[in-house]
């Protein structure tokens, strides 16, 4: 078979090389799935040429913590605070979800991450009420085209059992679902371990889980430092106790942990995923963003939930960058002053969302950055629009201007399922109807109990 070639011809390209921001006029040659060449003016022939004059071509975003299965349940916990949450969804309407309900929402997530941008996402899948529930979330996120990390979790059969100071270790099925779906790490789709942690299980079921995950050989993920439950649980602090600590582990959110919290991840290579709209509606605690990034850990973004907000990783972005201006800002104001230069830049931000992200999921070998040899997922912004037009700094139009329908072109290993800004997938509209049929049911369920 005939290699498959594209040439994105006449864009910006705006990515990260070997740690330094390139912002430049170049040309970037796809052949089969790699980034071949990136230079000024390629020229070969035979090659499907992109024309990407007057847009930013920049490496796909990359969302480090989602929870997909509940995309079709959008605005029902738009007011919730974490408790709430946590009763809402995963009491009353994870026990509900069938394997279609995850199928569908796997699906529709992916979908709508990959229309925003979104080249790669971790699915935190804490829906593994059955095997067939597993088998239906991976099989969402393979129809998709996304790349993705399929995090395992607990199922979501029991909130109380599961998720409050559980004592019930991580499902052994883990190492079925391994063998049977995930047998190559050269797919699209592999596989990680999304456990309670000690924040949501009782320490020993943590060491139990995370001892599993390394016998399977998978990146561990965890929440954690969300509100009271950071100082309560000290969880990071007894993990190290442990000799538990190590880069295989990557946690969520971690608000409320110390700088001594922050010092032992960086200093054990472990990984931090930021979520900061959720994180501030649920009272988990500001972002950390300012200090992970002083102690040097490894960070990257994530939308979360889509139950109380969009499912685009830009407004992550804009948030991450804000909320932390806001918190430099108010620490000055305290002491009587006015805040003499921005510390933060769009550019950490940017860096968070593509190759910080890949770190943060260990797969920066193979993404989070536009470099021959990589693989190509690609994405295209269109900056003649109305709203991101006309741009001065390609940066910022990422972090802080462009949205979802700017996203001209999205190209995951050198599949286009996103061009001319209009998703190559075919039966949305039919996928959309039956999400919102079937959550309806569910909500509805939860009316006739609750009333
Ligand atoms: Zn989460």
């Amino acid at each position: 078979m005939n290699t498959r070639k594209f040439l994105i011809k006449g864009g910006t390209v705006l990515t990260f090389q070997k740690g330094s921001l390139v912002c430049d006029a170049l040309d970037v040659l796809v052949e089969d799935d790699k980034i071949s060449n990136i230079a000024k003016n390629i020229s070969i022939p035979d090659v499907e040429e992109i024309s990407a004059d007057g847009m930013i071509v920049s490496p796909g975003l990359i969302d480090t913590h989602r929870h997909l299965w509940e995309s079709a349940f959008k605005g029902a916990a738009s007011n919730w605070t974490l408790m709430e949450y946590l009763n809402g969804m995963l009491g009353d309407i994870a026990p509900k979800m069938g394997p279609l309900d995850v199928y569908l929402g796997n699906l529709l997530g992916a979908l709508e991450a990959v229309n925003s941008g979104i080249t790669t996402v971790f699915d935190w899948s804490h829906i593994m009420n059955s095997d067939e529930h597993a088998e239906a979330a991976i099989k969402g996120l393979f129809d998709s085209g996304i790349r993705a990390k399929f995090g395992y979790g607990t199922p979501g059969t029991s909130v109380w059992e599961w998720f409050y100071e559980s004592k019930k270790p991580h499902p052994i099925n883990a190492y079925d679902i391994k063998k049977k779906y995930f047998s190559s790490e050269n797919e699209l789709v592999t596989m990680a371990l999304a456990i309670r942690g000690p924040e949501y299980s009782e320490l020993e079921i943590a060491k139990q889980d995370i001892l599993m995950g390394r016998d399977l050989d998978l990146q561990i993920s965890m929440h954690i430092g969300g509100g009271v439950f950071g100082p309560k649980y000290m969880g990071v602090q007894k993990l190290d106790q442990l000799g538990l600590l190590g880069p295989d582990l990557n946690f969520a959110h971690g608000n409320t942990l110390s700088d001594a919290d922050l010092c032992l991840l960086a200093d054990y290579g472990c990984t931090l995923s930021i979520t900061p709209e959720m994180e501030l509606q649920m009272g988990l605690g500001l972002p950390v963003t300012g200090k992970a990034l002083k102690h040097n850990l490894t960070c990257g973004l994530g939308v979360d939930v889509v139950t109380g907000t969009s499912g685009n990783l830009f407004d992550q972005m804009k948030t991450t960058l804000q909320a932390e201006r806001a918190i430099q800002n108010e620490r000055c104001y305290q002491k009587g002053e006015m805040l003499q230069q921005l510390t933060i830049q769009d550019r950490d931000i940017f860096k968070m969302a593509t190759i910080g992200g890949a770190k943060t999921l260990g797969l920066e070998d193979k993404i989070g950055s536009l470099e021959v040899g990589k693989q190509a997922d690609i994405i295209m912004i269109d900056v003649q629009k109305l709203g991101v037009a006309p741009s001065h700094n390609p940066v910022s139009t990422m972090v802080l201007y462009a949205k979802e329908h700017d996203v001209d072109t999205v190209m995951i290993a050198g599949n286009i399922l996103k061009r001319g800004g209009k998703m190559v997938y075919q039966t949305t509209d039919e996928l959309i109807l039956e999400c919102q049929m079937n959550a309806n049911e569910i909500m509805k369920q939860i009316t006739v109990s609750s009333s």
